[in-house]
């Protein structure tokens, strides 16, 4: 640190923000933004800020829009009765793409971890809640990762929806099809146990 000049210095320092860039990769994001010409480094600052003023949470569901309310939450097409709970934008992008699902979703931004002094009232729980109060949901799938923070995540959210009345499901995570069960990590294969079905 410190040879750089130190507007190279401020860039690469933001570009170290980034999940899994690391200094040696910063370094080379900005020098690539020195070798554009004016007219492309322009560009690429008005599309961060663009992005960043004109998109917001969806009142309801917590995804990114440009509006309100998100294209999916104000679908007539889409069934109100199921919401998918994820834990980032991303996830939402991946059900989509499956094509399979057809009701709506919840981001809750992040996962329940006390590890990283993370706990339910920094995620978007109370916003669940409050969209679970009208009888309209009848079934909540808790579709956060299979690692220990979505498990506890999922746990968390099931003891607190299940006394509404409300189904609560969790989606089935098998073990690698040809993997050895000794070579499987606990959560998967503790899943693999609960979510057993009979032969
Ligand atoms: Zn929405």
């Amino acid at each position: 640190m410190g040879y750089n000049a130190a507007p190279l210095e401020r860039l690469v320092e933001q570009f170290s923000k980034f999940p899994g860039i690391g200094r040696k990769g910063a370094t080379r994001m900005a020098y690539q933004v020195l070798s554009m010409d004016p007219k492309e480094a322009a560009e690429l600052a008005s599309a961060i800020q663009d992005a960043h003023t004109k998109l917001h949470r969806c009142r309801i569901c917590q995804d990114y829009t440009e509006q309100e309310v998100c294209r999916i939450c104000s679908s007539p097409k889409r069934d109100p009765s199921v919401i998918c709970v994820v834990e980032s934008p991303r996830d939402v992008t991946a059900f989509e793409r499956t094509r399979e699902y057809n009701g709506l979703y919840h981001v809750l931004h992040g996962l329940i971890s006390p590890m990283d002094g993370i706990g339910a009232e920094q995620l978007c729980v109370k916003e669940l809640l409050a969209r679970l109060q009208d009888g309209t949901v009848k079934e909540v799938i808790m579709a956060t990762n299979p690692t220990v923070e979505g498990e506890a995540t999922a746990l968390y959210l099931a003891k607190l929806i299940k006394p509404l009345g409300i189904r609560t499901t969790r989606l089935a995570y098998g073990l690698p099809v040809g993997s050895s069960l000794e070579y499987a990590d606990e959560t998967t294969l503790y899943r693999a146990l609960s979510g057993r079905g009979d032969l």
